[in-house]
Order: C-alpha cells, then sequence, then structure tokens
C-alpha cells in the first residue's frame, strides 16, 4: 500500500528514496524525507513520525501548521479526498472579528490555512481512514483505497470533527430525507441539487444557512420548522431566508412523511409546552426533500476506543472526551481539538489546534516553554474573545465544567496534572 494521495502523487522512484531518512524539519523539507512515504506493505512495517493528526480540518490544519512551522515530523491523515473538513462547504463569510477571519468565506479560509501547511512542510496523507487507534494512542489503523497499514506516532491529535443528529418520525426512512449537512455538501462540494422542494427541520445556524444556499442553488424552501419557542441561529441569516419569501415555524415539528417509495409530502403541526402535537393545526407540504439540521454531536469514537475518559455536556452536543487546557485527553499524549472536542465554530477550533500543535511542538523540544507560553498566551486571549458573547459564553461555561470535572476525575488526576 502506498501513500497515492499525498500533496503530490507518489511514483516508483520516490518510493525507492523514501525509506532512507525520515529526520525532518520544517526549515529543511526535501523529498527524501517525507514521512508517510515511509509506507511499506505487509504490515511488518509502519510509517513513524513525530505527531500524527486524524482529520483536516481547521482544527487538524491548524494544529499541523503550528507543530511543523516549529520544526515537528508531521503527518496528517484524512478520509476525504481533499483537506479543509467543514471549511470547503463554507461559501457563506463569516462572522465575529477581524482576526476571526470576520468577512471572509470559509472556503478562502481553507486555502489560506492549506498554505500554511504546506509551507510548514506538514506530510498530508487523503483518502485514507483510521479505523483504529492502539498501544495508548500511539498506533493508528489506517485503510487507503483497500489497503492497511499503521501509524507510530510520539503525539496524536483527534480532529475528527462532528456527525449529524438524526430525527425519526414516521416516514423518516424514505429517499429524499437527509442531514442538512449532507444536502450542503452535496450542493456546493458536488453540485448537485438533492431535490427542489425542501422542507428545513431546524432553525439553527446550519438550518438557517443550508436553507440560504439551497435557495441560492434553485430549490424552493416551503418552510423552516422548529420546535422550539424562538429561531436557534443568528438573526441576519434568519432575516435572509425571511426576506426570500421563506416562513420560519417556532413551536412546530415535523410529524410525518409520506410518499410512494420516496418523500411527496410532509405533515408539520404545531407544539404545546411540553412538545406534544396540537391536534388539528396540522399542515401538508409537497416536498421531494427533508433536511434535517437537529443538532450535531462530536466525532469522538477513536477516543473512546483509546480508551478516554469522557462527560455528557449537553452544551457541547452530548458526550466529549476531557481534555485539559491544552487539549490534552486522560490518555497522556492524546489530544482533541475543534468539533471532536465539543460543537462549535471553525474560528475555535482552529484556534484548539494551534493550542494541540503549540504544545506538542514544546514536549517534543522544538520550542521552548517561554515560546510556548507566549504563544499559547496569544491563542488563549483570542479563544476568550470568540468565547465571549450571548452564544459564545454558553460555549465558554460548558468548556468550563469540562475541564473541571475533569479535574475532578480521579484516574486522570493520577496520570496527569490537569
Ligand atoms: C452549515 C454550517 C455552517 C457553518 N458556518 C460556520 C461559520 O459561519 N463560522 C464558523 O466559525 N463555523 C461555522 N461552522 C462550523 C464549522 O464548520 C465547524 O465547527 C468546523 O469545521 C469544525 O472543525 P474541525 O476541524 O473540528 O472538524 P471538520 O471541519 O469537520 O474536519 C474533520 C475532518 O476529519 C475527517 N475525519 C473524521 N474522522 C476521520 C477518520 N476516522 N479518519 C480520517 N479522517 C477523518 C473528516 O472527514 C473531516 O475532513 C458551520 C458548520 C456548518 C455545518
Amino acid at each position: 500500500m502506498r501513500p497515492r494521495s499525498l500533496y503530490g502523487l507518489c511514483d516508483d522512484r520516490r518510493w525507492d528514496a523514501e525509506r532512507k531518512d525520515l529526520r525532518h524539519a520544517a526549515s529543511r523539507r526535501d523529498e527524501s524525507t517525507d514521512t508517510g512515504r515511509a509506507w511499506v506493505l505487509g504490515g511488518k512495517e509502519m510509517i513513524e513520525t513525530e505527531f500524527a493528526i486524524v482529520g483536516a480540518g481547521p482544527a487538524g490544519l491548524s494544529a499541523a501548521f503550528e507543530a511543523g512551522r516549529a520544526g515537528t515530523r508531521t503527518l496528517m491523515i484524512d478520509e476525504n479526498q481533499a483537506p479543509g473538513g467543514q471549511l470547503f462547504k463554507q461559501i457563506h463569510k463569516f462572522f465575529g472579528s477581524k482576526e476571526h477571519w470576520a468577512g471572509t468565506r470559509g472556503i478562502d479560509i481553507g486555502k489560506k490555512l492549506l498554505e500554511e501547511t504546506e509551507k510548514a512542510g506538514v506530510n498530508v496523507m487523503l483518502d485514507t481512514v483510521v479505523w483504529g487507534i492502539f498501544d495508548d494512542g500511539k498506533t493508528l489503523a489506517i485503510k487507503h483505497q483497500g489497503s492497511v497499514g499503521r501509524v507510530h506516532a510520539q503525539k496524536v491529535l483527534l480532529a475528527t470533527g462532528a456527525s449529524e443528529n438524526a430525527l425519526s418520525f414516521p416516514g423518516w426512512t424514505l429517499p429524499g430525507v437527509l442531514g442538512a449537512g449532507a444536502a450542503q455538501t452535496l450542493v456546493n462540494l458536488h453540485r448537485v441539487l438533492p431535490g427542489t422542494k425542501v422542507l428545513m427541520v431546524g432553525s439553527g445556524n446550519v438550518g438557517l444557512i443550508v436553507a440560504y444556499q439551497l435557495l441560492q442553488a434553485g430549490a424552493k424552501v416551503v418552510a423552516v420548522v422548529e420546535a422550539l419557542p424562538e429561531i436557534g441561529g443568528y438573526g441576519v441569516h434568519a432575516s435572509k431566508i425571511r426576506r426570500m419569501g421563506v416562513p420560519i415555524l417556532v413551536r412546530h415539528t415535523i410529524k410525518e412523511v409520506s410518499g410512494d417509495k420516496k418523500v411527496e409530502r410532509a405533515t408539520i403541526t404545531q407544539i404545546d409546552d411540553q412538545w406534544g402535537p396540537i391536534l388539528g393545526t396540522e399542515r401538508e407540504f409537497d416536498v421531494d426533500t427533508i433536511c434535517i439540521a437537529v443538532g450535531l454531536h462530536p466525532l469522538a469514537e477513536l477516543a473512546w476506543i483509546a480508551g478516554c475518559e469522557f462527560d455528557y455536556i449537553a452544551e457541547l452536543g452530548g458526550h466529549v472526551p476531557f481534555h485539559n487546557k491544552n487539549m490534552e485527553t486522560t490518555v497522556a499524549g492524546l489530544y482533541v481539538a475543534g468539533d471532536a472536542a465539543g460543537i462549535g465554530e471553525a474560528t475555535a477550533a482552529m484556534e484548539e489546534g494551534r493550542l494541540v500543535g503549540v504544545d506538542v511542538a514544546r514536549c517534543l523540544g522544538y520550542l521552548s516553554d517561554q515560546e510556548a507560553e507566549s504563544l499559547m498566551g496569544e491563542v488563549r486571549s483570542r479563544i476568550e474573545s470568540i468565547r465571549s458573547g450571548p452564544f459564545g459564553e454558553m460555549l465558554r461555561q460548558a468548556k468550563n465544567k469540562l475541564m473541571e470535572r475533569g479535574n475532578e476525575c480521579k484516574s486522570h488526576f493520577l496520570k496527569q496534572a490537569f
């Protein structure tokens, strides 16, 4: 098995040259020292690197950049054919302050991060799934185009992002019912409309943004329904779709979907304070697509397998691995960042990734304690400012809760100073 999807394809000449020397420094990267190319068939050998990152979204890319530019031999792995994670689906402009990329489209942030990462000498292995983690979180089992192999690293970051929550109702398995994130991938990445008449369930930012992007792509959005008494996402996103004639119906939910082998109709209903349907308030829509946007949960299975300890924190999307202020989990040397460490935004994911990259570079001797502390201080103050304001404050408190409970977790406390 060979790493065909590093930034460039790996040909046989390079393949022969690659095994000699895996030493690496960002400042003197050359073809013969690419970590990813030490990949050998048969499971007898494995790829050795100092720092392995699972997931090339904003969190993974930012960690790779910080660690790579300090000189850490870094390998980033992603199951997709292109790096960037969610960013390459985000064609809208980000909010917040200038230092957090406000006014820049997610897709352009992704391109910039990629350039920086490449300059920092990071190796990227794409089209490769990490399906297992062993040896106290130090060895990853990987699969690339039907072949399997292993990666061994001194430090590992799980930056695997999030998964969409499902919602069950009569007819929910009919073709035409899909996650809003899946619809966004179809429209913005593959340029395929999932349908022409859409009902959106959920009015958080994901529901509102994807509804708008479906409208832009030529679909009709018949309504957005929201079970809560108020809209979940930013007012600016809600106003945009309202201006385009889409009603946002709060205290409503989907009752059922019907059709012959695919979605043809949806029935919605108003709900009472106990979330029970109010009889006589049903409305029917002719639609071919139902998008479900009822939240995300951290994609942290690899952390479970590695033996990390978890807590359930609803504001962070459900079960989240404990982590300390440098994002290290209860398994020493294994880190989490971004949505895998609690659902947030790309801006926070990037900063958490940076914290990991700096901490790893420090632990491996590429940065002094002083250099690392100064870089981390800057990152932490940016995280503070992201986590202020009505939405951010809730996240800040949830993260504090996670770290406090981590402190109380006895086995964790014994393993490392939190
Ligand atoms: C519709 C929508 C709109 C958004 N708008 C904004 C916005 O305006 N501003 C903002 O800041 N944020 C926004 N976000 C949120 C933002 O996109 C995420 O918070 C951010 O992408 C999380 O980054 P991440 O690196 O943690 O994960 P991701 O970007 O999800 O990247 C994780 C990567 O890991 C890969 N991966 C997972 N498991 C494995 C495995 N086992 N092996 C190999 N690879 C694996 C995934 O395929 C993916 O490429 C939006 C999200 C959505 C869905």
